[in-house]
């Protein structure tokens, strides 16, 4: 009998005991931020000067010089000694995905041995996280042996509280000595520079008074929550985060009982309690619920800067699973931790503010305004469009593969979803015949767009959940990412393609003005040819289908599903200008980028098939071998006591089906780990990953269809892993 999965089981009761109750009767405007230097505790800790200098710095991103650093540190320090913090820690977002933090104390003795709290200007703005080893891509290897984290002064410092002590964070850019960086947040605050000057120049066009234009995110999390106990049974989930073999439950989701369901009540008092932690460090989470599959649920904030937001996000993903340890719960943000049932992702909602108060992709009220709109609205579709691989290629990861063109999931087929009524605006801006266009044809700008959008989209009548991008009424939905994304990969490719579609919009434009054109006009025309150059990229109907995926091939859309494919056009050159032009990545950074997701795709893959093999050989090989020996027991009882054939037949039969299975099972893993042996000897990680993607993993099927063939075999008792449902259903 297998002991740990049964015991496992037996756990989840006492897990139940764990649970907390609510926010412990406050309201979240009580605790809202109280772990965050927040612009209103700043001016209680901070002089004059400092207070307005940080003002300034985070506004026009100007560098803090020393003798103000010192002070806004010592601030720091005050108010984090206030409240019981011991330790300092520079915050970080590697490219492993996760987040980094090295804490130092305070804690200091001066020369004569005087014990002494300190943290100085210098500690402030600038760490050497030495003893610790991030991908890097070759950068640090060959150039400069460190890296270094630097402050960001657009996010706040916060208070990281566990139930061990307290450590302030300062959120930080983290790179190499030779300048290159090293991690998510450096390109994004770059595209964050570029977008702003690029759409300030164009919404002067329109209103001289805009000095500021900031994206906007709100981003939804998808999740799975486990029991612990069960999780630790299985050593995939452990070590992958995900299943690597199971048989699908009898129940899945096909009752579709889940989505929006009463949330269970220990998942529930997971919630408040992540949510209340999320809450003092500022996040503000607003929406949460059950998604599709069994055992999978969202929450989402209201929306913020994209850098702020990107930040929460990262921290709320590890506030999760710590608060889960708690409940004895296990969270899963894998894209796809159960075959057979919806995958996770992680919507991403842009859009773009200035700062007179207007949001750039809500439909305006007047010509004016609607010409506003339509400007900023065919621009993201130009961007999209000239630049969807990069889209794509931001997204790529081991893990997300497994979704996109799964058919649950957006294809990984790049499209721009608009919906009825704006596909019959830019059909009729399309129409005009621009080299005749007179004033009179201005009346195009009176259509009643801001009438209809809201009504239309905002009621989610006129929604295409189908869409990888897709415009949602005051927004766009980026929704191809993957739920253990760092959203900062695809929002500093966002922001990035959107300034420069921008600034060769403003080129245009200002050429025909000062061809004489009157501006209304000139924008009108660019945006004619715009709608022209890239209408191939809009597509209304189903996403999942087959059709679309060969409608797709005809337009010269590309459809890249796997990482290595996806990532593979980082070196094209048209792209490499870009982002060199765009001042975001250097030609060797954008290469180490590349060379980073490649090595993480094939460390992956690599851990992955030793998993299952493991899993084949140790798991299930011997309880498929167990069985059939009690089978075979069984056969010889029956003849011992002179039984005819025909009535072991069936027992034979199954010993046979056994043996195939297994046959099977074990051939692919010997050809699966020699796949690996070979490609490892691949220098280049570019091919390695391609023979990883090609020849190791996708043994994986094989391994799996007979490991969950003999699960539907073999008696239950002697089944060693928790199947699917009890992960999914036992909580
Ligand atoms: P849903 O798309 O699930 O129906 P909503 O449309 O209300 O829900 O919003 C989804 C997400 O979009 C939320 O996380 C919200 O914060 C975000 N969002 C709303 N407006 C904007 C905006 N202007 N910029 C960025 N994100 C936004
Ligand atoms: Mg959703």
């Amino acid at each position: 009998m297998s002991t740990l999965r049964f015991a496992s089981i037996e756990e989840i009761d006492a897990h139940n005991e764990q649970k907390k109750n609510g926010y412990g009767g406050k309201k979240i405007t009580d605790f809202f931020a109280v772990n965050v230097f927040t612009g209103r505790i700043m001016r209680e800790y901070l002089t004059d000067e400092a207070y307005k200098s940080w003002q300034v710095s985070v506004k026009e991103g100007k560098k803090i010089d020393r003798k103000i650093a010192e002070q806004i540190a010592s601030g720091i320090k005050a108010w984090a000694m206030d409240r019981g913090v011991t330790h300092f820690s520079h915050w970080f977002q590697p490219l492993t995905g996760t987040t980094a933090e090295k804490h130092d104390s305070f804690f200091t003795l001066k020369a004569d041995g005087t014990p002494l709290e300190t943290f100085d200007g210098d500690a402030l703005i600038q760490q050497e996280p030495d003893a610790s080893s991030f991908p890097n891509g070759g950068i640090r290897a060959t150039f400069e042996a460190r890296g270094y984290t630097a402050w960001d002064p657009a996010s706040p410092p916060f208070i990281m509280e566990t139930e061990q002590g307290k450590t302030v964070c300062i959120p930080t850019i983290f790179i190499a000595y030779s300048g290159e960086s090293l991690d998510y947040k450096a390109p994004l605050l770059k595209s964050l520079a570029v977008l702003d000057k690029a759409a300030v120049d164009v919404c002067n066009y329109f209103d001289k008074n805009v000095t500021r234009v900031t994206p906007t995110l709100g981003w939804e999390q998808e999740y799975f929550v486990i029991d612990e106990a069960l999780a630790n049974a299985r050593p995939d989930i452990v070590q992958c985060g995900r299943a690597l073999i199971g048989h699908a439950p009898a129940k899945g989701q096909q009752l579709e009982d889940h989505y929006f369901g009463v949330i269970p009540e220990r998942v529930f008092a997971f919630m408040q309690d992540f949510e209340q932690e999320a809450y003092k460090l500022g996040i503000p989470l607003r929406t949460r619920h059950n998604e599709v599959a069994p055992a999978q649920f969202e929450c989402a904030p209201i929306f913020e800067e994209v850098n702020i937001a990107v930040d929460h996000n990262s921290l709320l993903m590890d506030v999760m699973n710590r608060v889960a340890k708690r409940h004895k719960l296990k969270v899963l943000f894998h894209e796809k931790p159960f075959a057979g049932v919806n995958g996770s992702g992680k919507h991403n909602n842009w859009s773009l503010a200035t700062d007179t108060g207007v949001n750039l992709l809500a439909p305006g009220k007047t010509p004016r305004t609607n010409l506003l709109f339509l400007t900023f609205f065919v621009n993201v579709i130009k961007a999209v469009h000239d630049y969807a691989d990069l889209l794509r290629a931001s997204i790529a990861s081991e893990s997300n593969d497994h979704r996109l063109g799964a058919n649950e999931a957006p294809p990984a087929i790049i499209s721009v979803f608009v919906g009825k009524y704006l596909t019959s605006v830019l059909k009729e801006v399309e129409s005009r015949d621009m080299e005749s266009f007179t004033e009179q044809d201005e009346q195009i700008l009176k259509l009643d767009i801001h009438k209809h959008i809201p009504e239309l989209m905002l009621d989610n009548t006129d929604r295409n959940r189908t869409s990888p991008f897709a415009f949602t009424g005051n927004k766009f939905e980026f929704r191809a990412v993957g739920s253990t994304a760092n959203c900062g990969s695809p929002m500093a490719v966002l922001n990035t393609i959107m300034a420069k579609t921008l600034i060769d919009f403003k080129k245009e434009v200002d050429g025909k003005i000062s061809g004489g054109e009157k501006k209304e006009i000139a924008i009108l025309q660019v945006l004619n040819q715009y709608i022209t150059d890239s209408k191939n990229i809009l597509f209304e109907g189903d996403n999942y289908s087959d059709e679309w995926a060969e409608e797709a091939r005809r337009r010269g859309l590309n459809n890249f599903k796997t990482t290595p494919d996806a990532l593979a056009v980082l070196s094209e050159e048209r792209f490499v200008k870009m982002f060199v032009e765009m001042g975001i990545y250097s030609e060797r950074e954008l290469h180490a980028r590349q060379e980073i997701v490649f090595e993480d795709y094939v460390k992956k893959v690599q851990i992955e098939a030793r998993i299952i093999g493991y899993l084949a050989s140790n798991y299930v090989l011997p309880a498929a071998i167990q069985y059939q020996n009690i089978l075979i027991e069984n056969i010889r009882g029956l003849k011992e006591i002179g039984l005819e054939e025909e009535a072991y037949r069936a027992q034979k039969h199954i010993v046979a089906t056994i043996s195939r299975h297994v046959t099977q099972i074990n051939d692919t893993v010997e050809a699966m780990i020699g796949a690996r042996k070979v490609a490892n000897k691949e220098p280049d990680m570019q091919k390695r990953a391609k023979m990883y993607c090609d020849e190791v993993k996708a043994k994986f099927d094989t391994i799996r269809y007979h490991a969950d063939k003999l699960e539907l075999i073999v008696e239950d008792k002697l089944w060693p892993m928790p199947k699917y449902r009890e992960l999914l259903f036992l909580r």
